[in-house]
């Protein structure tokens, strides 16, 4: 199995953007020969119908150290830790730090430090990045616009997700086809060409919020506090909030926005003709990332 990119070969954001540029499909040769298209689509196929704890056990006894959980802390990835702990105690586990996080999801955390012993692998954004757009356009500049809000979720989430990546052969998401519509069609394994051609698993994929909460507490999980106070989706603090009964989970995400996508970018790429100049600006890439070197 190849092994990942050394710690100190990771790129900043400002580098990658000015290597490939910041909304295009990274590359990675070596890591794309993970797994090829032919094998992911037999596995897809293969794996459809089976749990998410048989898929765990196969991606673990597949990639091994390659294979790391991304998890936001929110309810589907907590019952992934918890899942994978028990196949592989060693499981990896990592998140993206936007710095906007509420306090609760950072308590979160640490209780997974202590209950099961592993280290939460933390990613942050490019300071000098962010520095430069808070200067220029406020820390709370996703209420004023669609395209300062996605943004916002370049540089905080997407960006640092890419650089973070780089360290995996495979990544295991929470996602659920129930989610939104965007996630409707998603396999619980493909190849993911918008980071490298590694592999990308969602082992809930089939599953519902139910099955998730009853999971959760058949076996007590620990889990986020937000969601005692009516939170169903749970992401920076100023962007989510508690939302009525009987409505969507994602509702409460950017609840000031009409028309726009519940996404911030992280597992489908978003392109408006809104943000991209404005962020290749702050990367140092004038030239919008439209043209190749
Ligand atoms: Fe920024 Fe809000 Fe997106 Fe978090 S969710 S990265 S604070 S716009």
């Amino acid at each position: 199995m190849l092994p990942p990119p050394e710690p100190g070969n990771r790129p900043k954001d400002s580098v990658m953007a000015a290597g490939p540029q910041f909304n295009e499909p990274l590359e990675n040769p070596a890591l794309s020969l993970i797994m090829d298209e032919l094998e992911a689509g037999e596995a897809a196929v293969e794996l459809d119908d089976k749990e998410p704890q048989e898929v765990l056990a196969w991606a673990i006894d597949r990639f091994g150290k390659e294979l790391a959980i991304c998890c936001s802390f929110q309810a589907d990835g907590c019952a992934l830790i918890d899942m994978a702990h028990k196949i592989d105690p060693n499981i990896r586990v990592f998140t993206i730090d936007t710095g906007r996080m509420p306090q609760e999801t950072h308590a979160l955390i640490d209780k997974y430090r202590q209950r099961y012993g592993i280290k939460v692998e933390i990613f942050m954004p490019d300071t000098d990045v962010v520095q430069q757009m808070v200067t220029k356009h406020g820390n709370n500049l996703f209420y004023k616009d669609v395209n300062l809000r996605l943004l916002c979720c370049q540089v905080r989430k997407v960006l640092p997700l890419r650089r973070a990546l780089m360290n995996y052969g495979a990544w295991v998401t929470g996602l659920r086809r129930d989610q939104w519509a965007t996630r409707s069609n998603i396999r619980k394994i493909e190849i993911d060409h918008d980071h490298g051609g590694i592999v990308k698993l969602a082992p809930l994929a089939d599953w519902t919020e139910t099955e998730v909460w009853d999971y959760i507490r058949a076996n007590g999980v620990p889990y986020n506090a937000l969601y005692d106070k009516g939170y169903q989706s749970i992401g920076c603090a100023p962007c989510t909030r508690a939302v009525g009964e009987g409505q969507d989970g994602r509702a409460g995400r950017w609840w000031w926005e009409t028309g726009a996508p519940k996404e911030c970018g992280m597992h489908c790429a978003i392109e408006t003709g809104g943000f991209e100049h404005e962020l290749a600006a702050l990367l140092g890439d004038d030239d919008g990332g439209h043209t190749k070197p």
